[in-house]
């Protein structure tokens, strides 16, 4: 079994709006792959299934070989312990330190304050604000604050980071720098990438796996893709 493995999968919200129909996908340990698509096209939920915040209708996700779909919702901490998150809007701490937003998330697992240090500076180093450490969030830049919330994100060297338009709100020259700390991470950690974007221009430089989908439904999946419009389907 690959590492992620969507078989099936159906959703369909409470409020009647079908977000995916049918998908069915597999993707290896340390790949990069780019999820792709107009808004409401169903990106979101599907990186949401991924780390539980939402069940499926119907069909089965797997993740390191756990059906998530299935698991107890006593035991998703567990999975959300080895996946780190990425979103848009940064969701930083304003009351926090840089230190402190990284390092929150491992004092509640109730781990040592040396060993916490070892990692925060470790994963701090990996997305070069060594020197921002001190500072609040508003004190940053908004590359600044993504590359902090990618140091959250991968504190626990977690073998899947998923990442829902990361660069949404960042103009080029932040977002290159973005995706450059990506690439970084997907080749140093070996950890794999899924990153729901409407950003051409990335996806078209990186020519990573392009997975389209249109409606709710995977249209394309290519190897070194290039981004796709609707128009050209
Ligand atoms: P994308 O990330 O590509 O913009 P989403 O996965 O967010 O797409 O949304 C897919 C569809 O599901 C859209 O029509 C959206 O309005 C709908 N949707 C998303 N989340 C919810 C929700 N919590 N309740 C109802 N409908 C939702």
């Amino acid at each position: 079994m690959e590492f992620i493995e969507l078989k099936n999968v159906f959703k369909v919200y409470t409020n009647g709006v079908s977000a995916l129909a049918d998908v069915s996908l597999s993707i290896s340990k340390g790949e990069f792959v780019f999820v792709i698509g107009e808004s409401g096209s169903g990106k979101s939920t599907l990186t949401k299934l991924l780390y539980r915040e939402e069940k499926p209708n119907r069909g089965s996700v797997y993740v390191g070989g756990i059906n998530v779909a299935k698991l107890r919702n006593s035991n998703v901490y567990k999975l959300r312990r080895k996946i780190g998150v990425v979103f848009q809007d940064f969701k930083l701490l304003p009351k926090l330190t840089v230190y402190e937003n990284i390092a929150y998330p491992l004092e509640s697992y109730g781990m040592k304050s040396d060993e916490i240090r070892n990692r925060v500076l470790k994963a701090v180093e990996r997305v070069g604000l060594k020197d921002k450490l001190r500072s609040y969030p508003n004190q940053l830049s908004g590359g600044e604050q993504q590359r902090v919330c990618i140091a959250r994100a991968i504190v626990n060297e977690p073998k899947l980071i998923i990442c829902d338009e990361p660069t949404g709100d960042l103009d080029p020259k932040m977002s290159k720098e973005i995706m450059d700390v990506l690439d970084t991470i997907n080749k140093d950690l070996e950890s794999t990438i899924i990153m729901a974007t409407h950003d051409k221009e990335i996806v078209n430089r990186m020519k990573k796996r392009v997975i389209y989908l249109h409606n709710g439904v995977l249209v394309s999946d290519k190897k070194k893709g290039n981004y796709i419009e609707d128009e050209n389907i």
